[in-house]
């Protein structure tokens, strides 16, 4: 009997969801509102899917998953159509739904190097609420808005791949514009395929719905890799089914058995046309690659070629507004400055991802919107030319960014314009010492703590106007002399 343990491999398969938000539903001229809470405010006979009425199609929401197929390099369909999707469930009244099954909008393609399946348009479903009083009732709100569905090869082998890609998905819709792609308000939906193995073949996989944050896809995954590995280890098989994710147990449980493509008897819808993309001009790669904004991808490439650290491009990747401004004012440092160097760059990231976004998430009355692009980089350029200290950069900043008031000004009104001279200084100093020489003492008795606080207090008396590194110099050297 061998003794080796053997490994097991897990490959993983997204299947991601998301609204497009248009204005108006797919299939009839409702409103696209999936988050209004007045039931059944936002329906027609169309929506409601009542014998006899007639869907048209909404070309905006193609247009959309049209650029989010350029996006992703994959290849647009150059004619599609729309298929029935037949099963039963109350909140889909027409006994089906409509989808695309075999002419996808968009074929393969790739995001954060995950190779891409399809991206194809459909509709949601109703919403049905159970509740003790009134028992089962359903709202057609979100009934028939355009959903569209993209799917990966099975080409991931772990769950943090899987969270970076769906991660990086959620930020190229919203940059595209083509979904707000919130996963808590349902916006953005993922189903986990899993399956594990320890030979080049596949193993049985299982789908995992009801998933709604990354940190939780993340977590279905590392939590059937382990319960897959264990039933087979233990000599049983894997079932292939939809099972659904328990967010309050964290664990996954059995929902129903998957039913094949076969069960739903797709056929191509007859009341709706079929779809000729290549005649259409919207629908061209020159018009679409017109309206594409510049990718996370690509907004990733050139933060990173500005030399700033990862996780300061993560941020403004992720805040297009943050990015704006970091852009707009590095080129206004450059006008003053003539040209700038990494540090400056990396010193302005500074600023704007910790300083001026903290700022912002503690203040909800201002934001990036009332920012000074102009006075923030002549304040920067005063910093630089070692005519304001940092402290006093930090203590202007908000004045400066959100009020645009001048930094010239304000540092001459308020005598913080240059250091202090070091007779200032020195005379800052002894008075500091002269009021706390117990804590001088403390200090020389070896309490390192001790010399934090008096340079706050000789910052202080100094207005923040002294160069720190100055100031602690001579602080040590004035208590080890008089003390
Ligand atoms: P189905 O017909 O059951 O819907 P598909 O072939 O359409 O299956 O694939 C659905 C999703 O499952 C895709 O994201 C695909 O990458 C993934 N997938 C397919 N086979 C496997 C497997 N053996 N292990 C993990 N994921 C898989
Ligand atoms: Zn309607
Ligand atoms: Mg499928």
């Amino acid at each position: 009997m061998s003794c080796m343990k053997t490994t097991y491999i897990p490959t993983i398969g997204l299947e991601i969801h998301a609204e497009l938000s248009t204005k108006t539903k797919m299939f009839c001229g409702c409103t696209n509102a999936p988050h209004e809470t007045a039931p059944n405010t936002h329906i027609c006979p169309i929506c409601m899917g009542h014998p006899g009425t007639l869907p048209t199609i909404n070309k905006e929401a193609v247009r959309r998953v049209l650029l989010v197929g350029r996006a992703l390099d994959g290849t647009l369909a150059t004619s599609s159509e729309f298929d029935r999707k037949h099963y039963f469930y109350p909140d889909i009244p027409k006994g089906y739904q409509i989808s695309q099954y075999a002419y996808p909008l968009v074929s393969g393609g790739s995001l954060a190097g995950v190779a891409i399946t399809r991206v194809h348009l459909e509709e949601d479903t109703a919403r049905s609420l159970h509740d003790k009083t009134s028992g089962s009732v359903i709202d057609f709100n979100r009934a028939g808005v355009p959903l569209m569905e993209l799917v990966t090869e099975p080409v991931i082998h772990d769950a943090k791949t899987a969270g970076t890609f769906a991660r990086e998905l959620q930020l190229l819709l919203r940059a595209l514009g083509v979904s707000d792609a919130n996963m808590e308000r349902g916006e953005m939906r993922i189903e986990v395929n899993i399956s594990v193995s320890s030979s080049d073949m596949f193993g049985t996989k299982v789908e995992v719905k009801n998933i709604n944050s990354f940190r939780s896809a993340e977590a279905a995954i590392a939590y059937e890799y382990a319960r897959q590995v264990a039933l087979i280890e233990r000599g049983e098989y894997v079932v292939q089914e939809t099972r659904g994710w328990d967010e309050v147990r964290q664990v996954s449980v059995s929902h129903r058995k998957k039913e094949s493509s076969h069960d739903y008897r797709y056929f191509p819808d007859p009341d709706l046309p079929k779809l000729d993309i290549s005649s259409i001009p919207e629908f061209s790669k020159s018009r679409l690659d017109e309206m594409m904004p510049e990718t996370p991808g690509k907004k990733r490439i050139k933060f990173s070629a500005l030399g700033l650290p990862s996780n300061m491009v993560d941020i403004l990747v992720s805040n297009a507004e943050a990015a704006d401004f970091y852009i707009a004012s590095l080129a206004e440092l450059i006008l003053l400055k003539g040209n700038v160097t990494d540090e400056d760059r990396r010193k302005i990231g500074n600023y704007v991802t910790s300083d001026i976004l903290g700022y912002i998430s503690q203040h909800g009355d201002v934001s990036f919107a009332n920012a000074s692009p102009k006075t923030f980089a002549k304040l920067l350029s005063m910093l630089y030319t070692g005519r304001i200290t940092s402290r006093v950069t930090k203590d202007l900043l908000a004045e400066v960014v959100f009020q645009n008031s001048d930094p010239e000004e304000l540092s001459c009104e308020r005598g913080l314009s240059e250091q202090s001279s070091p007779e200032e200084l020195s005379a800052a100093i002894d008075a500091v010492l002269a009021e706390h020489a117990t804590v001088a003492r403390e200090y020389k008795g070896g309490k390192e703590s001790s010399l934090k606080f008096l340079i706050g207090q000789s910052m202080k008396a100094t207005k923040g106007r002294a160069d720190p590194s100055i100031l602690k110099d001579l602080l040590i050297e004035k208590i080890f002399r008089n003390f």
